[in-house]
């Protein structure tokens, strides 16, 4: 630990909400989502209150510390490794949401679950943008973005923020909309974490109660079949329509029902924003295929947060990502290469996301589109540093692999390793976020999953 550290600590200490590593509850406060990458900041501040952060983001700059806001740590890897000089701005304790029926808003606290955001939306007929795990955090998924299952019809989510809560480096609370602090708005809106901690969120819900969603599984015996059929479904799918296609690997451990449990299966699943009949219509040539399983049905909406059995808790994890800009052939036969039926591989997961529809459609905000569409998401469980090592050269190998048909673009919420802002922002959309950085940050006090 350098002198200056030490020194430092003094400052830190009569912060209430910080925590520093020799102190109860340092390890636990410093634990992320994603297992597989620990951090070990210079401190950690666990703030209940507006006024704790703004409390921990003055001593730590009075320090001599930056400032890494973390709401729960499912993009732990952008940030591990980055944090001997930082202090971590744990948001999951500032949590809360408020509806208001009327507007059809909801007011989200800086560290706020989607979970807790769809369950208070239910009542009134409403849901929300989220993505498909409910334990994700509203801050880090709008601030980068947001692929939901309504974003075919409804864009990216973080189109549907009215207005941040921010606490800015000099301590200030600042609200930045449509009529306040413009440009700071136009670049929370999926510029990234770089300007500030967000402590609330205003956002428009959808006007949705019930949704025709589900998935479809096959053993992986037919994920040519099944993915070459979605291919060219996808190719003509209206915008109603936002589905995923996985191939995936499972350990046969007791806590996976059976149907999981030591299998490989190729699964489909997604929303259809469509009355039945139609639904049930734009779906059949997938049915066609005689899933082993099959449960699209009309459901609450709620119920969206479950098709895609993302993991319940805390997991150990290692990805890579590519936007792609179709699904030749080629491409098809690449990706059953290296995930199809008969492969031994680590991977477990290989999945694709039809985006294209509105997540292509110009919008007000940083990322003002998402290109290409498909995302395609590689990921191998890390539950060892060795493990980690193999699945970064796993994952990496594939999106080398599919790189001939990737448009070069990528989404900041799905680049878990180093991601050039050249890759994540078109070049007008960088200068700008680096001006509104100049004028919001100029020390340069956060330490963000990705630069600007
Ligand atoms: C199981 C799983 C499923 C997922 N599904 C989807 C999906 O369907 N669609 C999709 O688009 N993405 C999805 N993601 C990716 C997810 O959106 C990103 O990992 C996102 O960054 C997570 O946000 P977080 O706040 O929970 O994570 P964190 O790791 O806590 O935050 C990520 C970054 O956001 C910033 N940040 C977070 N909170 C704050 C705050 N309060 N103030 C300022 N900056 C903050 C920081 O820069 C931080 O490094 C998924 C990820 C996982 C692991």
């Amino acid at each position: 630990m350098s002198a200056s550290i030490l020194f430092d600590a003094a400052v830190l200490r009569s912060v209430p909400c910080i925590v520093l590593p020799d102190e109860a509850g340092y390890a636990e406060a410093c634990t992320p989502w994603n297992l597989a990458f620990p951090l070990h900041p210079a401190a950690v501040a666990v703030p209940r209150s507006v006024d704790d952060v703004i409390a921990a983001v003055t001593a730590a700059a009075r320090a001599g510390l930056q400032v890494a806001p973390m709401s729960t740590g499912h993009l732990a890897s952008t940030i591990a490794g980055r944090l001997d000089e930082a202090l971590l701005l744990r948001m999951s304790e500032l949590t809360g949401v408020s509806v208001d029926p009327v507007a059809r808003t909801a007011r989200v606290l800086g560290g706020t679950l989607w979970r807790d955001v769809v369950a208070a939306a239910a009542p009134h007929g409403l849901t929300a943008p989220h993505g498909s795990a409910g334990d994700v955090a509203v801050a880090g998924y709008v601030l980068g973005g947001g692929i939901s299952f309504y974003g075919r019809r409804h864009g990216l989510a973080s189109a549907s923020v009215r207005a941040f809560e921010i606490v800015t480096a000099d301590g200030t609370l600042v609200r930045a909309s449509a009529d306040e602090h413009h440009e700071l708005f136009w670049a929370l809106r999926g510029g990234g974490g770089s300007f500030g901690t967000v402590v609330a969120i205003e956002l428009d819900l959808l006007p949705v109660a019930d949704v025709f969603a589900g998935m479809l599984l096959w053993d992986v015996a037919h994920a040519p079949t099944v993915l070459r059929t979605w291919a060219a479904w996808t190719s003509h799918a209206p915008e109603s329509a936002t589905t995923a296609l996985r191939i995936m690997r499972f350990p046969a451990i007791p806590e996976l029902p059976p149907f999981l449990s030591g299998r490989s299966l190729v699964v489909i699943d997604g929303v259809i924003l469509d009355d039945d009949a139609t639904a049930a219509k734009l779906l059949a040539p997938l049915r066609a295929l005689a899933p082993e399983l099959d449960t699209f049905t009309r459901m609450p909406a709620a119920g969206v947060l479950d098709i895609h059995m993302d993991p319940p808790a805390p997991t150990p994890g290692v990805s890579d990502h590519a936007m792609m800009s179709g699904l030749p052939e080629e491409a098809i036969a690449v990706l059953l290469s290296v995930a199809g039926p008969g492969v031994e591989t680590p991977l477990m997961v290989a999945e694709l996301r039809h985006v294209g529809g509105a997540f292509d459609r110009e919008q007000d905000g940083a990322l003002r589109r998402l290109h290409g569409r498909y995302a395609l998401f590689v990921l191998c469980a890390a539950p060892t540093p060795e493990l980690c090592a193999l699945g970064e050269d796993v994952t990496s190998e594939i999106v080398q692999l599919m790189s001939p048909w990737a448009n070069g673009t990528l989404y900041s919420n799905f680049a878990e390793g180093r991601a050039d802002a050249s890759a994540l922002y078109d070049p007008a959309a960088r200068e700008r976020l680096a001006a509104v950085r100049d004028h919001y940050d100029p020390t340069r006090l956060w330490v963000a999953a990705h630069a600007v």
